[in-house]
């Protein structure tokens, strides 16, 4: 990505895309009682609050009414229809690193791999995009917080801890590439999670190989634990690789959240928070809820003279619906150099 003269002026850059994630599936209802859904109402009415505070995409998991982690598709959904009939706009962005059980007998037929989060191009009514996974990764999501960060959480417990330490991110050639096509059959967006250079590295030579024909629209995410760290460096590093035509959105936790988000509004990249990401406060004196995240970035972005997309404005910006015929296609609009002729464009699968 280029950062030519002027690149920091807010007149040459996009509106900021502000994405929330504020359903935390990592946590229990007790954790943060003011701020963690339980009800569908509530997890839809938490949808509104985020759209009228400034949030454009919503990233989505789902609660049941016992407060943990929903793995029936049915579930999501009905928070789609929810969302989608209460801010018809937003951008609804299904977490995509979960896993299904089928809810009676007739869903099995429906088991079209042995990886059921296939089932996530079947989602009715279809959101939006869906996070994709590229490459197995670590996910310690741990090892960036601070022993206060966590304290008296489940995450604060032996057993929590120790889950959300060893926690890995499986995702194979067989299971992404077949992902990604997929969801585009269905007319889903991929929003790629990339963790490091050779997780966006892979993405390329599936645009480049014909695998992936739409918009690169993706997340660095700088969390540690086997992904990248926050630092200038490692976003320096990460953005020197993508082409121009990326839209990128930063995404790191905890304390990190916010200085990482300022360098992203700076830069005129998009940002994410919600207590997915982080729950206090820069001193850590008082837990911040998604809402009051968001209005944070809201404030923020206008001192840097950086206006707020609206829904509309977000949807163009992250290219919604908008799908390509040709490899040569996609990568002339992503911005990147067209294939060379007779190199091969590595070894991902070209299956039609
Ligand atoms: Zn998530």
């Amino acid at each position: 990505m280029n950062f030519l003269d002027g690149s920091l002026f807010p007149e040459n850059q996009d509106k900021l895309v502000i994405t929330a994630a504020p359903y935390g599936p990592e946590w229990v209802p007790s954790d943060f009682p003011e701020d963690i859904p339980v009800t569908m109402e509530a997890q839809i009415q938490k949808a509104v609050d985020c759209y009228n505070a400034g949030a454009t995409v919503l990233h989505l998991h789902v609660r049941e009414l016992d407060g943990k982690g929903s793995k029936r598709l049915s579930m999501f959904n009905e928070l789609i229809a929810g969302v989608r009939k209460a801010v018809p706009e937003m951008i609804i962005q299904v977490g995509g690193s979960i896993s299904f059980a089928p809810v009676g007998e007739g869903e099995i037929a429906k088991w079209l791999s042995d990886d059921t989060r296939h089932m996530l191009a079947d989602l009715d009514p279809k959101p939006d995009q869906v996070t994709v996974t590229v490459n197995t990764s670590q996910m310690n999501v741990i090892e960036q917080m601070d022993a206060r960060d966590i304290a008296g959480t489940s995450l604060g417990e032996p057993d929590g801890f120790r889950a959300y330490t060893e926690m890995v991110v499986p995702s194979t050639p067989s299971f992404f590439e077949e992902h990604v096509r997929r969801l585009s059959k269905a007319g889903i967006q991929s929003a790629f999670q990339f963790y490091n250079v050779n997780s966006y590295e892979t993405v390329e030579r599936m645009i480049r190989r014909g695998i992936y024909k739409g918009p690169l629209i993706c997340n660095w995410v700088a969390i540690g634990g086997g992904m990248d760290q926050p630092t200038i460096y490692s976003l320096a590093n990460f953005l020197r690789a993508i082409p121009d035509g990326t839209m990128l959105t930063v995404e790191s936790s905890m304390l990190n959240t916010l200085p990482i988000n300022m360098m992203g509004i700076a830069m005129g990249l998009h940002v994410r928070c919600g207590i997915e990401d982080n729950l206090w406060n820069q001193k850590r004196t008082a837990k911040m809820t998604t809402v009051e995240q968001i209005e944070q970035l809201v404030r923020i972005s206008k001192e840097f003279g950086r206006d707020i997309a609206t829904a509309k404005e977000a949807r163009e910006i992250c290219k919604i619906g908008v799908f390509y015929d040709t490899v040569e296609e996609t990568l002339a609009a992503i911005g990147y150099a067209p294939n060379a002729k007779g190199r091969q464009q590595g070894w991902l699968n070209k299956a039609a």
